[in-house]
């Protein structure tokens, strides 16, 4: 004996009948419900990406531009550096700690100035 629990399709709400595993009313609402949801997850991703490319460039010039690539923090701001995005942080042979945005990564040196490193520091 099959047991019967009424279930609803979460693509189009329709009522679903056959096999009590079947969690979908059809093989096209299967379909289109998967590929809607890795659509979101990929634009996710895509605009996270998009936001740790720009911290990336803005630490390459920022490097590029100060002496000893000594930045003020306002100067990252005003290029639109989002301090609470970053790929990963770890602490340098001093143990001081840098957040990296990929190969790039700064340092607090204080309130208002950061040091900027490149892969290997
Ligand atoms: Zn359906």
């Amino acid at each position: 004996m099959e047991t019967t629990t009424i279930k609803s399709c979460p693509e189009c709400g329709e009522k679903i009948k056959g096999r009590s595993d079947k969690k979908f009313c059809s093989a096209e609402c299967r379909t289109y419900f998967h590929n809607k949801h890795r659509g979101l997850e990929s634009n996710m991703m895509r605009a996270i990406n998009y936001v740790l490319q720009r911290n990336r460039r803005i630490l390459m010039e920022c490097a590029a531009e100060h002496a000893r690539s000594k930045v003020p923090v306002y100067s990252l701001q005003a290029r639109g550096f989002d301090f609470s995005f970053y790929t990963h942080c770890r602490a340098d042979r001093k143990g001081n700690e840098v957040i990296f945005c990929y190969d790039y990564g700064y340092q607090r040196l204080n309130e208002s100035k950061v040091l900027i490193c490149a892969k290997s520091c």
